[in-house]
């Protein structure tokens, strides 16, 4: 990676003002999945290690326009604490008095958590606010750490717009993590290089399918938008899902794999279909989708077909899964994906936020080389565009 992480710099009696991505799911006051403070407390502890002090900001929800209990980042300062067992001091908001007061007070190895900075509007604003805003945040550190890559494909104040005022600004290690998987295994990936694109909707992914396609061996899709390319191609689709207005472009997309004699573009040859999706409803395989039926899963030779190619593979990017993963039977395809993939000794990269609660649902989460973090930004990423929480960060010399 072109910029710098945190071990370039020294922390050494330094406040560092860190942006995590603590937008965890809350429930009364109680953090109930608090996987994403996990994945903070590398960076964390090593800033404390080096003698360092921590800031902490980051925004939780989409709070409208100011601030709402609700959206309050507190259970997050406790829970924090007992993951990191020390104290973790909170602010009732993210600029002004309180906060100067906090952070002039804060000693070497001390915490402090300041409150969701999405209470102010200026925080995402597209107008001079925003500038005015980062620059406020930016007081409270000495230096800057972005470890939030969640969201680093948002150009807003406490991401991107504190490095004007900031400098050094760094990545973490998650960030550094996430850009390693993602962008360099793509780049440069061992070969055979496989991408498995499922899950709702054609126009979620057409920008990751156009940028992977040229890079890998084969592109097998799945999920609701299979129909979307097969009715590309004419053929019938029953009741499943299409999306009419994508139909020219997926078109194309079959055509240019077809013309270039470098890769592979599969889409399913057999499908689980039934009348209705629900739970337990009567269903059966076929080659082709009869009149009022809607397909709901990949079917056998196709996950046998999609296997096969996961075997061969040395990477392998997985986003989307192939079928109704969450109603039974409709999970058996994204089973069997997610199973050859826990098999394989293939580097296995999984983005997507359905995807990854697969793979944690089926118990496979250890056996897979990298589950991303970031649903939206590791999309971006996929799709070959730049992230502005990373682009705005110190050069390496
Ligand atoms: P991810 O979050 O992994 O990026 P998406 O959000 O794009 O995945 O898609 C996940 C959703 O797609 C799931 O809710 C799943 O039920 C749905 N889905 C997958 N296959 C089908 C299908 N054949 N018909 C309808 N919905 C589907
Ligand atoms: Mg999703």
């Amino acid at each position: 990676m072109n910029k710098k992480t945190v071990k370039d710099v020294s922390f050494q009696g330094k406040k560092a003002l860190v942006r995590v991505d603590f937008n965890v799911p809350l429930a009364d006051g109680v953090v109930q999945d608090d996987t994403r403070i996990r994945a903070a407390l590398p960076t964390l502890n090593h800033i404390l290690e080096d003698g360092g002090s921590l800031v902490l900001m980051s925004h939780l929800g989409r709070p409208k326009g100011g601030p709402d209990p609700k959206f309050s980042l507190k259970p997050a300062a406790d829970r924090l604490s007992e993951l990191i067992g020390k104290p973790v001091q909170f602010v009732s908001d993210c600029i002004g008095d309180e906060v100067k007061a906090a952070v002039d007070s804060l000693q070497p190895g001390g915490i402090l958590l300041l409150e969701n900075v999405r209470f102010h509007e200026a925080e995402t604003a597209k107008d001079d606010s925003c500038r005015e805003f980062a620059k406020q945040l930016a007081q409270w550190g000495d230096l800057f750490v972005n470890d939030a890559f969640g969201s680093a494909h948002r150009p807003h104040a406490s991401v991107s717009g504190v490095t004007e005022f900031l400098q050094p600004s760094v990545a973490g290690f998650l960030l550094e993590k996430e850009i390693e998987y993602l962008v360099n295994a793509t780049t440069d990936p061992e070969r055979p290089f496989v991408a498995i694109l499922g899950g709702a909707k054609v126009s979620d992914k057409i920008g990751v399918i156009k940028n992977l396609l040229p890079k890998v061996d084969a592109l097998l899709i799945g999920g609701a938008m299979a129909y979307t390319f097969m009715a590309s191609e004419g053929k019938d689709i029953g009741n499943s899902l299409v999306e009419e207005d994508k139909l020219d472009e997926a078109s194309e997309l079959l055509i240019d794999a077809e013309e270039s004699k470098k890769n592979e573009m599969l889409i399913p040859v057999d499908h689980v279909v039934a009348e209705k999706l629900e739970a337990n409803t009567p269903s059966e395989v076929v080659r082709d989708i009869p009149d009022g039926k809607m397909a709901l899963d990949i079917g056998p030779k196709t996950r046998e077909m999609y296997c096969e190619w996961i075997k061969k593979a040395k990477t392998v990017i997985w986003n989307g899964p192939m079928g109704v993963f969450e109603t039974p039977p409709f999970h058996e395809g994204t089973e069997a994906v997610a199973k050859a993939l826990a098999d394989s000794d293939c580097m296995s990269i999984i983005g997507g936020g359905d995807s990854v609660s697969a793979i944690n649902k089926l118990g496979f989460a250890d056996k897979v080389t990298h589950i991303s973090t970031g649903g939206g930004a590791s999309l971006e990423l996929l799709e070959g565009k730049e992230l502005p929480g990373l682009t705005s960060l110190t050069d390496r010399d």
